[in-house]
């Protein structure tokens, strides 16, 4: 393991050792991880998982963290994290071509610089453009299914290899990636032309109903559970006399009981716990089993 920290520093590759997760993940919650990695390029990344592979490690992906919860003990081995991966470039035709680290929020207003309509569902989703692919991210009626037409992904060997859609194998919340444990590098999205002020309008009103209805003041991952075919969890959990409901530093929101915010000092334990108490009360008063749309390490 040392000695492939060692090579990687050796070609120019950022690492950092024992990094607190709680400050790389949006709900301030995870302890350290062991080793960090900070590819800038895409030969980079690759040779990150070539030498992790070598030195038969498995590496975690950190996007913008906006979707897990960390353990409280941390990640032992490596992280590799998106954060400098930041190329974003139109391509022409509608096309925009960017790399994983790249921030949602970024990418949409990139779009709608250059008169690109189809995105603004997207603002607001604090993920990576890497993490929205992974996850299939998508709010107010539309999804990265709608606009993604391909990806580059880096694969367990360190090859550089291409999806393209309908091989990204999108679907609510899921993706190829999920199985085939390709680190997505890069992704391309088709655009329609549209007016830029229309375009931001849209992203505004968008913004406006998340402040609204989302508890945007407190930590959280959003969206604690996936929504149960034809219901809503936040709704089937505030039925259940849930919100407010805590545990620790955690708790369910009272404003939006989909959401577990941290109130401060929460520990994955407490989010856990909460978590379980929710799925069997809602289970016993409505018979819904809510899956978790929020991933563990
Ligand atoms: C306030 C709030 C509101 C939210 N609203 C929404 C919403 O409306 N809709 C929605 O869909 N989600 C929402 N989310 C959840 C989250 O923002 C999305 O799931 C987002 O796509 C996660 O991206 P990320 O970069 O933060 O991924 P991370 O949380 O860093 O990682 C999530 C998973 O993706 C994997 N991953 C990350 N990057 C890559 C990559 N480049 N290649 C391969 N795998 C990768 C990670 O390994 C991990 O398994 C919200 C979260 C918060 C905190």
């Amino acid at each position: 393991m040392t000695n492939c920290i060692a090579q990687l520093q050796a070609r120019g590759v950022a690492v950092a050792q024992d990094v607190p997760l709680s400050g790389k993940t949006s709900f301030k919650i995870g302890g350290l991880a062991e080793w960090m990695l900070f590819p800038a390029t895409v030969e980079e990344l690759q040779l990150c998982v070539r030498l992790c592979a070598q030195a038969e490690v498995r590496p975690f992906l950190l996007g913008n963290g906006s979707n897990l919860l960390v353990k409280d003990s941390g990640l032992d081995g490596v992280v590799i994290a998106t954060e400098k991966l930041q190329d974003l470039r139109a391509a022409g035709d509608g096309r925009i071509l960017c790399e994983a680290g790249v921030k949602l929020a970024e990418l949409c207003v990139f779009a709608q610089k250059q008169g690109l309509a189809g995105l603004e569902f997207a603002y607001g989703i604090p993920g990576s453009a890497g993490g929205a692919v992974f996850m299939n991210a998508g709010a107010y009626g539309g999804e990265m299914q709608d606009v993604l037409t391909a990806a580059a992904y880096v694969d367990a060997q360190g090859e550089l290899r291409t999806l393209a859609s309908p091989a990204l194998g999108l679907g609510y919340r899921r993706s190829a990636f999920m199985a085939n444990g390709g680190l997505v590098a890069s992704l391309t999205v088709q655009l329609t032309p549209g007016d830029p002020a229309e375009i931001r309008a849209r992203m505004e009103e968008i913004m406006r109903r998340r402040k609204e209805k989302q508890p945007l003041e407190f930590p959280s991952a959003g969206s604690v559970f996936k929504r149960p075919e034809g219901q809503f969890a936040g709704a089937l959990i505030e039925k259940c006399g849930l919100k407010g409901q805590q545990i620790g530093g955690a708790q369910v929101s009272e404003k939006h009981a989909g959401f577990i915010i941290n109130r401060g000092g929460a520990k994955a334990a407490d989010v856990r716990a909460l978590i379980a108490v929710i799925q069997t009360v809602v289970q016993n008063q409505t018979g819904v089993l809510l899956e978790p749309e929020i991933l563990f390490v």
